[in-house]
């Protein structure tokens, strides 16, 4: 049990404001394996008072030197993939295999993707006899949580180290270890002083601390909907920017014409990684009825590859939730589920260890649009199987929740596909198997949230323009 200490402020390890401290568990064994200080509003007082002096500085530096100190960051992470990897494992569980390829691998492209858009964005445009300048949005507030702990930071801290803004990151409670082996790589490449800061702690207490702080000039929150329904009302109260990536249910509807078995491999797989813990997760699959029980029988077969348990064993593809409270959650929908009249065909609620938060992996069917399983985000390895009529059924189905975050469309046909996706009502959908591009924009639709990550899309979140007429 390691006990961090300080907080990542002004360019240097500070002690925090107060004494108290939080927890950090391995969700594989039950664990307590380190304590970090929780933060108060006195450490985020700090933490934005720094940034917002290192804001002129930074903002004046060329897009050239931004793009270096990113690039530098880039390669830090490379460079120590195998002790991020081991610390996401430590504390969120992941398989190390997931958290090499996936919890280090993604942020590493996403942060080279950043290197080389500070150097190509056109930060100055013309438009007739006006030059429209594109401004760092000044100070920004970053909240992230704990299900891709070091992609989540990297998806805000690279776009606002690009744009010349200066950031203040709390990461979720449950994973700051991450974050804390994050700022230790950002004072290696030398990052002037306050440019980059970080305040672990408790999110009704730094997290709001942070939304609420006069000198935040953008809030950019990832999480669940119910804070960044609450976040996005501070913000508009104060008149100040606010980004929000939240909660999903997706559909993943094959059509007739698709590759079935291929589709529900695909599908499953999509849904078990992380162990269910991803907002972009295809919960819901989407079956024409002449087709259902096929489908079904492939969902069991192919969730059967998916064995839960100790996250270092290469065995196991399947690692435990992140706490003992997401645990209980997703049991409560599994109970739910049944309670309503779908069908376990494969998992349930018995657990597959004794110690550690695992949730078999599990398939529901004779799932309805309207059970609470099939409209609610469980955020665990649960993937339900609906029936649709025809193609109409079909996205009145895809489009029927409050959510809009992604999905999946598969087609014999890529034309029948992009027909049917241009129709669904979410922020991004992949075309038979279409593979995640870190420049393509992330982000929902309807309460999945407000703004754009990733790319150039994300960059000019962290933008304002000035006009000037010549
Ligand atoms: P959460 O909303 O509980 O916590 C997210 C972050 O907000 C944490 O850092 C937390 O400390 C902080 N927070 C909590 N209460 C706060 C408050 N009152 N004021 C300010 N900050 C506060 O969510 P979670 O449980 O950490 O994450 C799971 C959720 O996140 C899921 O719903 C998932 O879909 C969503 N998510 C969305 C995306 C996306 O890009 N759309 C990505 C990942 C996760």
């Amino acid at each position: 049990m390691k006990a961090y200490d300080g907080m990542y402020i002004g360019g240097s390890w500070r002690p925090a404001a107060g004494t108290d401290t939080i927890s950090v568990v391995n969700p594989a064994d039950e664990q307590v394996i380190a304590t970090v200080p929780a933060g108060t509003a006195e450490d985020v007082d700090a933490a934005v008072r720094a940034a917002r002096a290192a804001l002129p500085g930074w903002a004046a530096t060329p897009p050239a030197g931004r793009a270096a100190y990113i690039t530098a960051l880039r390669d830090l992470l490379v460079a120590r993939t195998d002790e991020i990897a081991e610390t996401v494992t430590a504390e969120l569980g992941a398989p190390i295999a997931l958290s090499q390829r996936v919890h280090v691998g993604l942020p590493v492209m996403v942060a080279g993707s950043y290197a080389e858009l500070a150097v190509t964005y056109p930060f100055e445009e013309k438009l007739g006899n006006s030059a429209v300048l594109m401004e760092p949005v000044g100070v920004v507030g970053a909240i992230t949580p704990w299900n891709y702990p070091l992609h989540q930071i990297v998806a805000k801290v690279a776009p606002a180290l690009a744009a010349g803004c200066t950031i203040v990151v709390k990461p979720a409670e449950d994973t700051p270890l991450t974050a804390r082996l994050f700022a230790e790589l950002v004072h290696e490449t030398g990052l002037p002083a306050g440019v980059f800061n970080l305040v672990t702690g408790l999110g009704p207490v730094a997290g709001q601390a942070l939304a609420e702080h006069e000198d935040v000039d953008l809030v950019s929150f990832t999480g669940s909907t119910a804070v960044g329904r609450r976040i996005g009302a501070i913000a508009g109260a104060a008149v100040k920017r606010v980004a929000l990536e939240l909660g999903g249910k997706s559909a993943n509807v094959i059509l007739p014409s698709a590759d079935l078995a291929k589709a529900v491999k695909v599908g499953v797989a999509n849904v078990m990684s992380n162990s269910g813990q991803t907002c972009s997760a295809w919960t819901r699959m989407l079956v024409h009825t002449d087709q259902y029980d096929e489908a079904v029988e492939l969902a069991k077969a192919a969730v059967a590859a998916y064995a839960a348990g100790d996250p270092h064993d290469p065995a196991n593809r399947l690692g435990p939730l992140v706490n003992a409270k997401q645990r209980t959650r997703v049991l409560g929908y599994l109970e739910k589920g049944v309670a309503d009249g779908a069908r376990v065909v494969a998992g349930g609620p018995e657990a597959p260890h004794p110690t550690g938060y695992y949730v078999a992996p599990t398939v529901f069917a004779d799932v309805t649009p309207d059970m609470t399983i099939a409209q609610e985000e469980i955020f665990g390895p649960v993937v339900s199987l609906l029936r649709y009529e025809d193609e109409e059924d079909a996205l009145r189905i895809a489009n029927g929740t409050v959510y809009g975050l992604a999905g999946a469309v598969w087609a014999g046909d890529e034309n029948e596909a992009v027909a049917f996706a241009r129709r669904m009502d979410t922020g991004q959908v992949d075309i038979n198997g279409g593979r995640f591009n870190v420049v393509a924009p992330f982000g929902g639709h309807k309460q999945s949230g407000v703004g754009r990550e990733l790319g150039a899309h994300g960059l000019t979140e962290y933008l304002q323009t000035k006009s000037l007429q010549l």
